[in-house]
């Protein structure tokens, strides 16, 4: 029996190809990184092909500081946030 004060089950991140797509329709080219999760909220780490980064698409947030080199092309595109990088 669970308790009532429990919260539902978030609905979960999928993958579609080569996209990872979250419930509210956000999508970040990538994959799945099951094993890991964000410390903060408990979803699947998403890995963002396009960053070389992992992020959480539940806290659009990068779960890994940028590198400290300023000719890194992954770091320097990267948005303050991931999900403002869709659309
Ligand atoms: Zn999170
Ligand atoms: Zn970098």
């Amino acid at each position: 029996m669970p308790r009532p004060d429990d919260p539902p089950d978030p609905p979960p991140l999928v993958e579609r190809g080569e996209w990872v797509v979250a419930p509210d329709g956000a999508r970040v080219l990538g994959w799945l990184e099951v094993e890991e999760r964000c410390a903060g909220c408990g979803a699947p780490q998403v890995y963002a092909v396009a960053f070389d980064a992992r992020l959480c698409m539940r806290c659009n947030a990068w779960l890994e500081a940028a590198c400290d080199d300023d000719e890194c092309d992954y770091c320097r595109r990267r948005p303050a946030r991931p999900l403002d990088a869709a659309g």
